[in-house]
């Protein structure tokens, strides 16, 4: 469960208000879609969920943590929360079994055989079994964001946020990678997910928020948000993608 109160930020060297008092809940096992025009402050409010992002003012709670300033609860958040981003950021040096297996060992100090045993069963989840050995440069976009998905899971979070893991992906790479997300959320999984993709959005959302100026206009399910946007900023948002 995520709870987020009131939440601005702003940077000092330009005066920029990027968060201009944002609060969103979402509830264990939801799906929420964030939407909105680029530079609205979407990836710096998902960010601030696990602490990648410090913000002036507010409250967030993960699962009942309260996210401090001083960094002190980071590592539990950080194993509450789980993140894909668009640029997959795999460690190019490292085989794709062992990306996975990484932070379960050095960070959750998981024996190897037993990370690498968990490590197979995600990578067959993805469907990516068969490229274990693989180093991220072999594999297709959509294979390596779906490692990506895999290594965030390797970590056994409550929530994963993702940030736009579709629009580095070739179009026939995306659905294997929403497919991905939609057995996730199937799974009960509490989802944050910042994307375009409309399909998705209608098929697996609870919830639609659409984020404007650093402000969250809308919050609507999938069917009233493209059916029947209240706002004007949401009408001329979706008149732009739809
Ligand atoms: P996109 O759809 O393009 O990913 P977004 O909604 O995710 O956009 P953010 O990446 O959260 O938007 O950025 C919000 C705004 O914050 C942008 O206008 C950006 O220029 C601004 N910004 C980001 N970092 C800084 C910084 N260090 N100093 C000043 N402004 C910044
Ligand atoms: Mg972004």
């Amino acid at each position: 469960v995520i709870v987020a109160k009131d939440v601005h930020k702003w940077y000092a060297s330009n005066k920029f208000h990027v968060l201009r008092g944002v609060s969103l809940t979402v509830n264990k096992g939801e799906v929420v879609v964030v939407m909105g025009p680029s530079g609205s402050g979407k990836s710096t409010f998902i960010r601030t969920f696990n602490a990648l992002e410090d913000y002036q003012k507010g409250t967030i709670t993960i699962d009942g943590i309260e996210l401090s300033h001083d960094l002190k609860n980071i590592d539990a958040i950080r194993r509450e929360v789980g993140m894909v981003f668009q640029q997959f950021n795999l460690f190019p040096h490292l085989s794709v079994l062992q990306n996975v297996t990484l932070a379960p060992i050095w960070v959750r100090r998981k024996k190897k055989a037993e990370a690498e045993a968990i490590a197979m069963q995600l990578l067959e989840k993805v469907g990516i079994l068969e490229q274990a050995k693989k180093f991220p440069g072999q594999l297709s976009g959509g294979q390596q964001q779906r490692v990506a998905i895999a290594r965030a899971l390797a970590m056994q979070p409550k929530i994963m946020l993702f940030d736009e893991p579709t629009s580095a992906l070739d179009p026939e790479m995306v659905r294997e990678v929403l497919d991905t997300m939609r057995s996730l959320a199937k799974e009960g999984m509490t989802m944050v997910c910042v994307t375009h993709e409309v399909g998705f959005a209608r098929e697996v959302a609870d919830r639609v928020v659409l984020m404007a100026d650093g402000l969250l206009v809308e919050e609507a399910t999938p069917k009233e948000f493209f059916n029947n946007p209240q706002h004007e900023r949401s009408k001329q948002f979706l008149s732009q993608i739809l």
